[in-house]
């Protein structure tokens, strides 16, 4: 018999996926170009030379069986070495490889952190907040806490600070935030984590353990010109990050990431190894070695990121100016405006008719809005802008 809980999953498909499917079908009968597919964060630039070179490099030069071999359980040192370094020349922290722990992307990241700081038999909570990666539902009872949701900010898409001092409680084990955010596009603030680390260390207080806060930071370094984009785990002690490196580095195929403990953090001593048995019970031990040694050759190299900022102003502006609601991004490659029929699912099968793939907002935990994923080439965001306006023109 198969297990029921992942039997009954089948049956909630992934709208983003579903929109991504149709694009697909779309563009095999009109040809791909006349396809502005806004549904899938997958990145449009290409990843750094320093990486590519780095991999042609270890393939051809290294030692085959070093670099087509088992990586330890927690990650090929030199990886885990290059990382803290490039993270602490570049926010002033003190990590070493003890605070790291090399991971399958930011989902595997954030599978090991969950688990980590969840005991299923307590019967614990995980809080985040709207709009969120859809993901989070399957992250968090997978790892057997219950998902609680703070309702959306809309006015700034920061965090509604009132309902999470209700909803926090003996039982909470974590926070987990993502901050850029998939799918707003909005940056925390530092008064926003400030204010979020007041609450959770005089909670953590008044109900005597640690709640724990879960970075997930995929889109790190998507951060436009001028945006305020503190360093979470400084503002807070108890913190874990969960990275990856498929935004930046746009390999979200390499499945390359970590997570990442402050050692002020209560379970520092532990949390890698605890990390370790973990990899064995689910299975996701040993990250691909090639990858890590790839990263560890490049570790602060970046994809032509810009070009995300470009078209956000494109399409803020435009958007904006035929009448669209949207809070404005402050990073990475998705924008969230208000769908002005109110029926965000009826909005975005309107927008089919003029070839825009659009993914509506009821599974980020808000109603009414659409996900604009615009990691697309910016001539093609250009060219839907026309697609845009004749949707618009039927609202506004
Ligand atoms: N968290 C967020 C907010 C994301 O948007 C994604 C992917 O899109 C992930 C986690 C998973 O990242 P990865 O594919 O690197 O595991």
């Amino acid at each position: 018999m198969l297990n029921k809980d992942y039997v009954a999953m089948t049956a909630g498909e992934s709208v983003i996926r579903k929109m991504y499917m149709y694009g697909l079908g779309r563009a095999a009968q009109i040809g791909a170009e006349n396809v502005f597919d806004y549904s899938l964060g997958n990145p449009s630039v290409a990843p750094p030379a320093e990486y590519t070179d780095a991999l042609v490099d270890l393939v051809r030069n290294e030692n085959p069986l070093l670099v087509h071999g088992y990586s330890p359980n927690v990650g090929m040192m030199a990886a885990r070495q290059a990382i803290v370094d490039d993270l602490n020349k570049r926010f002033g922290t003190d990590y070493t490889v003890k605070n790291i722990f090399m991971s399958v992307s930011a989902a595997g990241a954030i599978a090991h952190a969950l688990r980590a700081v969840v005991t299923p038999e307590l019967k614990q909570n995980v809080i985040t907040f709207a709009p969120f990666f859809p993901e989070y539902r399957p992250y968090v009872g997978g790892a057997g806490a219950e998902l609680r949701v703070i309702s959306a900010d809309t006015n700034a898409f920061q965090i509604n600070f009132e309902e999470l001092e209700r909803t926090i409680d003996e039982k909470t084990a974590a926070i987990l935030v993502n901050s850029p955010n998939n799918p707003s596009g909005v940056v925390y603030s530092t008064a926003t984590i400030d204010r979020l680390a007041q609450i959770l260390t005089a909670k953590s207080k008044e109900f005597g353990h640690v709640i724990y806060l879960i970075s997930d930071e995929p889109y790190r370094e998507i951060v436009f010109e001028g945006v305020d984009a503190p360093f979470i785990a400084k503002h807070y002690k108890d913190t874990i990050v969960c990275y990856s490196y498929s935004k930046s580095m746009s390999i979200p195929g390499a499945r390359t990431g970590y997570c990442l403990i402050n050692t002020e953090a209560e379970g520092y001593d532990d949390f890698v190894n605890v990390c370790v048995q973990i990899s064995r019970g689910i299975g996701h031990n040993c990250p691909p070695t090639l990858m890590q040694l790839a990263v560890a050759k490049a570790p602060g190299a970046l994809s032509d990121l810009k070009v995300y900022e470009e078209n956000c102003n494109i399409l803020y502006g435009e958007l904006s100016a035929m009448g669209f609601e949207i809070v404005k991004p402050g990073g990475t490659f998705y924008m969230f405006p208000k769908a002005p029929s109110g029926d965000a699912t009826a909005f975005c099968e309107k927008a089919k008719e003029f070839d825009l793939i659009l993914v509506p907002s009821d599974s980020f935990g808000v109603p009414g809005y659409f996900r604009i994923a615009y990691c697309v080439p910016t001539e093609k965001v250009k060219r839907s802008l026309e697609a845009f306006r004749k949707l618009a023109a039927l609202y506004f």
